[in-house]
């Protein structure tokens, strides 16, 4: 008689697309949702409820693609809102993950175990260039990292900080352009205050 061999799943994947804002996390999260769907596979895009800038009902870039999407307050209301779909699921898209809690590591572990696809994009700093929520232990636990970098809003070279402008130090001010703007290394300020600010008289590059 032959030994009992449970059935296996085969294990899915973690790619995490990660970078300052403007790099394009959204945007390659959207193609690589967009390509899935092309191959018939089933998919499901979530982001958390305090990133309401565009829609309710959709992620979207800054070069405006949009990519539906529902939107949850935590990990916990992700599952909740995952699990009866679970089972036709094949890939589960996860914009803005940073503002996640730690939780949605061992999650994405638990549906990779499941044989899911789980993009992930996120900031993988803060204004103050510190790791931000889950990013780097998702980066740690991923098969895939992506590091995008945008364009420096100073100088024109690459960009891996986001820099905020004006004094607030709250941790999440949402907004986008005119509240942060990409910086590289050597042009970014994290502790920029009014005073400082105007030290800074340097060339802003054209936004095309
Ligand atoms: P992220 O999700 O990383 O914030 P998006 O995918 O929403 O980025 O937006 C990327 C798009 O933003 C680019 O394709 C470009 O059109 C636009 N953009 C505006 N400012 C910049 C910048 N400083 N560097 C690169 N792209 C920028
Ligand atoms: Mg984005
Ligand atoms: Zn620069």
């Amino acid at each position: 008689m032959q030994p009992h061999t449970p059935a296996r799943t085969e294990p899915g994947r973690i790619e995490v697309i990660v970078g300052p804002m403007f790099s394009g996390k959204s945007e390659e999260l959207i193609r690589r949702l967009k390509r899935a769907r092309i191959a018939r596979q089933r998919v499901a895009c979530f982001k958390p409820d305090i990133d309401l800038r565009y829609h309710r009902t959709a992620i979207a870039s800054h070069s405006s693609q949009t990519h539906e999407a529902t939107t949850v307050a935590n990990t916990e209301r992700l599952k909740e809102a995952l699990h009866p779909q679970l089972a036709e699921i094949e890939v589960v898209g996860i914009d803005e993950a940073q503002f996640f809690d730690d939780s949605l590591v061992a999650y994405a572990l638990d549906l990779v175990h499941l044989g899911k696809r789980i993009l992930i994009a996120g900031l993988d700093t803060t204004f103050t260039g510190e790791p931000f929520g889950p990013i780097p232990a998702l980066m740690a636990v991923s098969d895939e990292v992506a590091k995008l970098s945008a364009v420096c809003m100073v100088c024109g070279a690459p960009a891996i900080h986001t820099q905020r402008l004006g004094s607030s130090q709250e941790l999440v001010v949402v907004g986008a352009a005119g509240v942060y703007e990409a910086r590289c290394r050597a042009c970014f300020r994290p502790y920029l205050d009014e005073n400082e600010s105007e030290q800074l008289i340097l060339p802003a590059v054209e936004i095309l």
